[in-house]
């Protein structure tokens, strides 16, 4: 095996250069543990971007693709095959009654409900083709998905902007009223903002907007890409909020991706059956979608979470965490606040950290991350076990605590 520096010199050479790499080469993972090329142990409380949501090479998973993998590959979307059907089911066992349509990818899923929306306002000679979305959220990095995503710095140099995608205040409803009209087809909005520094909006919110789609014939999507899978303390973060009736708000669409494939490439729209049935053939199509190997490990990752109680551990983990971070003694002066919920949670620091705050972070064994400049943020796998997640949370601390 070549050395670390060789590595790294034909990682530079061969890869482009469109990640912000770090110089570590990881060879190996293991439940919420990596290890680096130099043998070096890491707990990882970020589970690649939260797609590890039952942590590395977990037995369960690497079972189910392996016995998927000896039956059939892959054989394209002209025929069923039970792994998708059994995972779609899986699904339905706790979302919103609805049907499933498989991709690669969170931006995927978003672009298919986009264009589920438009194709739903534009039905019966409807002209409804925009889309609105919030400030500081994130939906992806294809064209229509980086006019979707409320941060401008995504499409500094790409322009013309994809037209119709309109960015208005997340939280704040009298903006997103006013800017509803009648060519509004669809709201994107994430239950709780990841990427975008995990914001958390005022509780009635959700089901404001889900009152104002009703009344407007508008088609509300929630991308639950990084809030899917039990990793807030529900099978999905929309599940925490509710009306005045005390009933879940629920969407028209939910997107998920990241935790749903386990860290295989996995996207998937769920719609409303009324919804989704405008999706005829020709409409829409993913050749690789739905992958029978992906399927069967994303169905064994629901039967897993259901199995072990993890939404509960998640829920569980993450209330104790935020205690524990709001009391420590180590970070006072140092952080104005914890936000979040479940194992998806965002420490705010007073001051943006200079630059390599991450690789100090490695240098004390934790893999953790930093989004929107100053927050810390820990998305661990939700199977992570209880000491692993304190000793993690000490390292964290350690390390916001050694910053000047
Ligand atoms: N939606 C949300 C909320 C995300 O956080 C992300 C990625 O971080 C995406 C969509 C895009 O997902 P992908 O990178 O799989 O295309």
């Amino acid at each position: 095996m070549p050395n670390t520096p060789d590595i790294l010199q034909d990682g530079k050479k061969y890869l482009i250069g469109n990640y912000a790499r770090l110089p570590v080469v990881m060879t190996r993972g293991e439940g919420a543990r990596l290890w680096d090329s130099d043998g070096k142990e890491y707990l990882d409380l970020f589970a690649g971007f939260g797609g590890c949501i039952l942590g590395h090479c977990h037995a369960d998973l690497i079972r189910a693709a392996t016995e998927q993998a000896k039956e059939l590959w892959h054989v394209g979307n002209t025929f069923y095959t039970t792994p998708q059907i059994e995972f779609a089911k899986a699904i339905g066992r706790h979302a919103f009654e609805g049907q499933a349509f498989f991709c690669h990818s969170g931006a995927e899923s978003n672009e298919a409900a986009c264009k589920l929306a438009r194709l739903r306002g534009q039905q019966g000679g409807g002209k409804k083709w925009k889309i609105i979305s919030l400030h500081k959220s994130f939906h992806g990095r294809t064209l229509a998905m980086i006019a979707a995503t409320g941060n401008p710095a995504y499409r500094a140099g790409f322009g013309p902007e994809v037209p119709g995608f309109i960015n208005v205040d997340g939280g704040d409803f009298a903006k997103l009223e006013a800017a509803v009209d009648d060519e509004t087809a669809g709201v994107i909005m994430e239950p709780i903002q990841g990427e975008g520094g995990i914001n958390v909006y005022p509780a009635d919110y959700p089901a404001k907007v889900r009152d104002l789609c009703d009344r407007r014939g508008i088609t509300l999507i929630f991308d639950e890409v990084w809030t899917g899978c039990g990793r807030t303390g529900k099978w999905f973060a929309h599940q925490h909020f509710t009306g005045d009736s005390g009933s879940v708000v629920t969407p028209d669409i939910m997107t998920l991706g990241k935790a749903v494939g386990g860290g295989l490439p996995v996207g998937v729209m769920w719609a409303r059956p009324d919804v989704a049935k405008l999706l005829v053939p020709g409409t829409h199509g993913c050749t690789l979608g739905g992958n029978p190997i992906c399927m069967a490990v994303a169905r064994m990752i629901f039967d897993v979470i259901e199995r072990d109680g993890l939404v509960r551990h998640a829920e569980t983990l993450g209330n104790r965490a935020v205690a524990r971070l709001r009391d420590e003694k180590k970070l006072r002066d140092k952080i104005t606040e914890v936000r979040g919920r479940g194992l998806m949670l965002g420490i705010e620091l007073k001051n943006a950290p200079p630059a390599g705050f991450v690789e100090r972070g490695l240098a004390r064994g934790v893999v953790l991350n930093l989004t929107a400049k100053n927050v810390v943020r820990l998305a661990p796998a939700i199977n992570i076990s209880g000491n692993d997640w304190e000793t993690g949370l000490d390292r964290v601390i350690d390390t916001i605590a050694a910053e000047q």
